[in-house]
């Protein structure tokens, strides 16, 4: 790919799959190995910015970014992190729909490695099997936190409930603010990306309406993204 091939693909925010595109020996490495090395390498780019690490505000920067990339920013990439998702018999016999709106979502897009920010909602219609709502918030965190495109976060979590729960009857709505769409390229400060993943009792537009009119009941009046 050359480089104007590369700004194409980063402006359009294209994705190549649902599945995070990782390297086989993505997990070999320890985490504090792989601190270690980041913070080498982001020295590097520091001092080719021109910038002196020896003054005492710059001289820790490169340890503090190494270590927020591996255990805060990034650590939806490995397995190992993932929320253990138990469910419950569905006892009680619930089978409406069950709504958890205004999660948060802090992610990072994977074609600047800049801050996604704003609110999911997630809908699904139970079947044999529940799960405990902070789970859906863990979920959406664990797959929030790797450099990510919209559209695939979307998917995956989508793909992940579907599985864990059972049922294809589960819905995601996520609207978003891009910091590379509003701090730099097209530099607008307001424009939000929604994007929208169903299955099941969901492709009936009925039932969707029942969703979106629970979600625009409770709205924030802004995303204070
Ligand atoms: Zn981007």
């Amino acid at each position: 790919m050359d480089n104007n091939q590369i700004e194409l693909l980063g402006d359009n925010h294209v994705s190549t799959s649902v599945e995070t595109p990782l390297r086989p020996d993505a997990f070999e490495k320890s985490d504090s190995e792989k601190i270690k090395n980041i913070q080498g390498h982001f020295s590097n780019i520091m001092e080719e910015l021109g910038l002196d690490l020896t003054d005492d505000s710059l001289s820790g920067t490169p340890y503090r970014v190494a270590k927020m990339f591996v255990k805060e920013l990034f650590y939806g990439l490995n397995p190992e992190n993932k929320p253990k998702l138990s469910t419950f018999e569905n006892k009680y016999g619930y089978k409406k729909m069950l709504v958890e709106q205004n999660i948060t979502i802090d992610s990072s897009c994977e074609h600047h490695f800049l801050p996604i920010t704003g609110i999911a909602h997630v809908g699904y219609i139970p079947k044999d099997r529940v799960i405990g709502l902070s789970k859906i918030n863990r979920l959406v965190a664990y797959y929030s936190h790797r450099p990510q495109v919209q559209e695939r976060l979307c998917l995956q979590i989508l793909t992940d409930l579907q599985e864990t729960l059972g049922t294809k009857d589960v819905i995601i709505v996520i609207s978003a603010k891009h910091l590379c769409v509003s701090s730099r390229g097209i530099k607008d400060k307001n424009s939000l990306t929604t994007t929208i993943e169903y299955g099941g009792s969901f492709d009936d537009i009925a039932v969707r309406n029942e969703f979106y009119k629970q979600i625009n009941n409770f709205q924030p009046n802004n995303l204070n993204v």
